[in-house]
């Protein structure tokens, strides 16, 4: 029943495509989208066809707030403003007032034990102890992992020429260097930067010492359980890999993770202060609370990752790591760099504001309205003279 609901929400509210929902689940296609078309013929009801419960049709108004939802999200992504839960949330409660109360569903509201990210938290435990089970059954038959190959999924794969794809690589290096052309980065260029792998639990992640003139042989393949997969990683850039997986692992909709140490971000992070939403774009861009503070942790070890999963507002794209830098995750290379841009920008704006009274932040009722404002200039178009 989860993993139908899964990929309704996925599917019909989330606008994903079927294929990347089946291959997140390990669900065929046409399971998923047989699934869509019985939510869209009965509701939530339907999806549950042996069920003895009465049939129950969904009210007029579950429908009339899934449409919704699914134009605000629409609308959002295709002006390329970032359209997770929380923003949507924002304009949920601009439309209908401060307080929603029952007719916004559980899983939009952020904290909800029972919400979208509990279902998401539930599925990615279920496939975890699957392939724990397809390790445990391979081991069984080849008596251990064999030297020189590492299993991925039900695969062996060589360790050794290995199955780097040359277009990812690029595209790693690409988003490095526009990391680095963005400016948000310290003068050591130290940072990295990785990409998930469509359809495949791994990422590709750069562990060259420096953004700036990243080579492209220093990319690696690394899958979601931190396994090694291909190429060469130093110790110093291995610890940080964790808190990048972690991200992919947590949210199945993050495509790319940037970790950078920023100045002006960074000496937030180092004055264990939270970024207020002190500066517009903030609340346009998905981070209408500001930029959360994860507590020290040393780097990459268990206690940071668990620190930084713990500062994580659902919906928010970015962290700032106490005593280190920044991390931001997003669907795409572009909304992660624009992000990572704008907590930086924020970060000057309030350093600067500090020496003449300190930065002021927008009040919370104007927040959405920031972002609702920017859409309809974007909606409008460029005006011509
Ligand atoms: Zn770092």
């Amino acid at each position: 029943m989860d993993r139908a609901r899964y990929a309704v929400d996925a599917v019909v509210i989330e606008g994903r495509s079927v294929r990347s929902v089946a291959s997140s689940l390990d669900k065929s296609k046409s399971w998923v989208a047989k699934q869509a078309a019985r939510f869209r013929a009965g509701g939530n009801e339907a999806l549950a066809p042996k069920s003895t419960a009465p049939k129950r049709r969904p009210t007029q108004l579950d429908v009339e707030l899934e449409n919704e939802i699914v134009m605000i999200r629409q609308q959002l992504s295709e002006d390329g403003f970032d359209a997770g839960p929380l923003t949507i949330q924002y304009h949920l409660a601009q439309r209908h007032g401060t307080a929603p109360g029952r007719s916004i569903p559980s899983r939009w509201r952020p904290n909800d034990s029972s919400g979208w990210l509990a279902v998401v938290a539930q599925t990615r435990s279920a496939s975890r102890s699957g392939a724990l089970k397809v390790r445990a059954g391979l081991r069984a038959i080849h008596g251990g992992v064999g030297e020189g190959s590492v299993l991925h999924g039900s695969r062996w794969l060589p360790t050794l020429g290995g199955v780097m794809n040359k277009d990812l690589v690029d595209q790693v290096i690409d988003v490095a260097q526009r990391v680095v052309a963005s400016g948000a980065i310290s003068a050591n260029g130290h940072g990295n930067v990785s990409l998930r792998v469509p359809g495949a639990e791994e990422i590709y992640f750069t562990a060259g010492p420096s953004l700036r003139n990243h080579a492209p042989s220093a990319v690696v393949r690394v899958g979601l359980d931190g396994t090694l997969l291909e190429g060469d990683l130093p110790p110093i850039q291995g610890a940080v890999v964790a808190m990048h997986t972690a991200m992919y692992a947590d949210h199945l909709d993050v495509g790319c993770v940037l970790h950078t140490h920023s100045p002006y971000a960074t000496a937030y992070a180092v004055a264990h202060r939270p970024i207020g939403c002190w500066v517009e774009a903030l609340a346009m861009f998905g981070l209408p609370t500001g930029v959360p503070l994860a507590g020290y942790g040393p780097r990459g070890s268990d206690q940071a990752v668990a620190n930084i999963r713990a500062s994580i507002t659902p919906g928010v794209p970015a962290v700032l790591l106490a005593n280190h830098g920044v991390l931001v995750f997003h669907r795409t290379p572009e909304l992660a760099i624009l992000v990572g841009g704008i907590v930086e920008e924020a970060a000057q704006a309030g350093l600067n504001a500090d020496s003449i009274g300190g930065p002021v932040e927008i009040p919370e009722e104007l927040r959405a309205a920031a972002l609702q404002r920017a859409m309809l200039f974007e909606s409008q178009g460029t005006t011509h003279a």
